[in-house]
């Protein structure tokens, strides 16, 4: 392990976002630690799934494309998605969405989250500016004008001019810093599952609003699906405790067969939901990204690829002022990039939070409105076009 060494930037947190923010920068020779309590998995069993899967879009895409990360991707396991059909419990509203109509191939691609951290993860390897900590966590850090120390599990200490958190959303550093989170529990719960549907998915993303919750049926590489299925606690609890096969029919009555029977294949997890973010992003030589400022409801699958956004963001100022010769974490630097950032997350996290009540309203009132405005929208090339550039990260 390197120990006491000095970097420009140090980055605690290896999942998808700060491990790309890691490769966007030392792709340039910035010099980088990358600090991970865990290790990505090298390998797996072959007909085995990720249960975490994402969503990613054409932006997020177009990211690991020009970090030369995507072959790898492609080569491990991905799926592209092609469409979209949304529709709600209540009424005929329904949406149907197709990336040719916006001059597109694909909207976005499925990836389980084992194959883009690991694909990431190979690229880091192979840069020289870049040392990675595995299985090391922060403990604490202390900031002077000119740096910031950081103390390690088992003792190790680093010395970097800046200090990136893309440690999730129990970030400790976000935490260390004082920095309020705000938010809410959703008091619902996302089953997560694989499964083999009996027709095909089309390289369409299915999805029904039903009224404990959104039921997504993502298309998965090998014909299969990854399901996201949101309730409340206890109906949560219920589906993942049914027979296998009950479970299937459940699974199947809730899509409306829109798909046929299904087969499970392998075990089924669940996730508390929430709502979280910090209105602020930066303080004197420290940046906050990714899940560590924001987590989102996954309806929409949009929680990683904002993370990307900041990555990318955060990556384009520093390598600006590195390229200038200028201080890479001056509150100056930081601050561009918080601005570049807060109002795109928060409108997300608006728009995602109002789908969320829209949906789940049980007041017939709301309910006829949301149908018929669904029927309106679909009938509209213009807004359809919108929607899925909007949903391509474009
Ligand atoms: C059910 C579900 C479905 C989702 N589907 C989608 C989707 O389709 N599309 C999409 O874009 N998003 C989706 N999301 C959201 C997405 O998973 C997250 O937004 C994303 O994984 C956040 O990435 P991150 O790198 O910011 O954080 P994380 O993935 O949480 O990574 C944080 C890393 O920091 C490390 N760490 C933490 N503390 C320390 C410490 N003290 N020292 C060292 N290391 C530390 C951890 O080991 C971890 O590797 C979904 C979420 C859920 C729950």
């Amino acid at each position: 392990m390197v120990k006491d060494k000095t970097y420009q930037v140090a980055i605690v947190g290896g999942g998808m976002v700060g491990a790309t923010l890691a490769c966007l920068l030392a792709d340039k020779g910035v010099s980088v630690a990358l600090i991970d309590a865990g290790e990505p998995m090298a390998n797996w069993p072959e007909d085995t799934y990720d249960l975490r899967v994402s969503a990613l879009t054409l932006a997020s895409i177009n990211t690991f494309k020009a970090l030369g990360v995507w072959p790898d991707v492609v080569q491990l396991g991905e799926q592209a998605v092609e469409k979209m059909f949304v529709w709600d419990h209540f009424g005929s509203g329904e949406l149907d969405i197709d990336s040719a109509d916006a001059g597109e191939m694909q909207m976005g691609a499925v990836v389980e989250n084992r194959i883009t951290v690991l694909a990431i993860w190979k690229k880091l390897q192979q840069l020289e500016s870049c040392d990675v900590f595995t299985s090391s966590q922060l403990e604490d850090f202390n900031i002077d004008d000119n740096g910031v120390d950081i103390n390690l599990s088992e003792g190790a200490k680093i010395r970097a001019a800046l200090l990136v958190g893309a440690d999730g959303s129990n970030s400790k550093i976000r935490q260390i810093s004082g920095i309020d989170d705000y938010g809410w529990e959703y008091q619902q719960k996302a089953l997560v599952a694989t499964v083999r549907p009996e027709k095909s998915h089309l390289n369409t993303a299915w999805q029904r609003f039903l009224p404990e919750g959104p039921l997504a049926l993502l298309p998965l590489r090998d014909g299969l699906i990854s399901i996201v299925w949101t309730s409340n606690a206890q109906i949560t609890e219920a589906n993942l405790n049914l027979l296998d096969t009950d479970f299937c029919e459940a699974l199947a009555e809730a899509s409306e067969h829109q798909l046929g029977a299904f087969e499970l294949v392998g075990a089924r997890g669940a996730f508390p939901l929430k709502l979280q973010f910090s209105p602020e992003y930066t303080q004197q030589r420290m940046v906050l990204i990714g899940d560590a400022i924001h987590t989102i409801h996954p309806l929409a699958g949009q929680g990683a690829n904002l993370g990307l956004k900041d990555a990318s963001t955060l990556a384009a100022v520093v390598l600006k002022a590195h390229q200038k010769g200028r201080d890479i974490a001056s509150q100056q630097v930081l601050r561009r990039y918080e601005r570049q950032r807060k109002g795109d997350n928060l409108l997300m996290m608006g728009i995602m939070d109002g789908f969320k009540r829209l949906f789940g309203a049980d007041d017939m009132l709301v309910q006829f409105v949301r149908s018929s405005g669904m029927g309106a929208v679909n009938s509209s090339t213009l807004i359809k076009n919108q929607i899925c550039k909007y949903a391509m990260g474009l």
